[in-house]
């Protein structure tokens, strides 16, 4: 693979940058109404939520204050294995806070679901989630999100965070690798 020029892997551009822009205006402003008085600790799942963390927390009106936690539940391929293991735990104590957990994207869920039952066994008083993009047709279990971007197809997509092998990740925009990329 020859990832040094990312325009000629690119299948197709699912959601441009000024979407994204515009969606997170609309969801900040959400979060800011429904936040408001409560303090929230905005949790960012390493790495895939780097970018949705820094553009979603600047357009809040609030200092809310951001911590991160690293899970594994992929490897370095394109299927879910469905075992999560914590890489970087937080360095907050989470106790009687309100948790709003910052994701890229919810495909089968289990990351999720187990994440929130994590925090919530710690003694938060409140955990939801904010997510850029979800595959509805692709859930094994049911995770009760708040706050949701896009509703996309159940397809690998990369960009804006999301890798394909560590790659990637600095795409501005949601977009699929032509097939070849994979070695498929
Ligand atoms: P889940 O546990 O919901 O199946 O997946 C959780 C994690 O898998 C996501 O946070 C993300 O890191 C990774 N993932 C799921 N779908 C995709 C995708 O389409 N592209 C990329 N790059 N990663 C994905
Ligand atoms: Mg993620
Ligand atoms: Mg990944």
């Amino acid at each position: 693979m020859d990832a040094t020029d990312m325009g000629s892997d690119l299948q197709q551009v699912l959601i441009t940058e000024e979407q994204i822009g515009q969606r997170l205006d609309e969801m900040a402003a959400q979060i800011d109404a429904d936040y408001a008085g409560r303090d929230p600790l905005l949790v960012g799942v390493l790495k895939g939520a780097v970018y949705v963390m820094a553009d979603l927390s600047r357009r809040l009106h609030m200092s809310a204050p951001m911590d991160w936690m690293a899970v594994s539940s992929y490897g370095s391929g394109t299927k879910s294995s469905g075992v999560v293991r914590i890489l970087k735990d937080l360095d907050t104590d989470v106790t009687d806070r309100h948790i709003l957990i910052v994701e890229d994207v919810i495909d089968s869920g289990l990351t999720l679901s187990w994440l929130v039952g994590n925090l919530s066994s710690r003694g938060a008083a409140s955990v939801e989630i904010a997510t850029l993009l979800r595959k509805p047709d692709a859930a094994k279990v049911e995770v009760d999100v708040k706050y949701v971007g896009f509703d996309i197809p159940t397809e690998f997509v990369v960009g804006y965070g999301l890798d394909y092998a560590e790659r990637y990740r600095n795409l501005p925009f949601i977009g699929t690798l032509r097939p070849e990329v994979y070695g498929g």
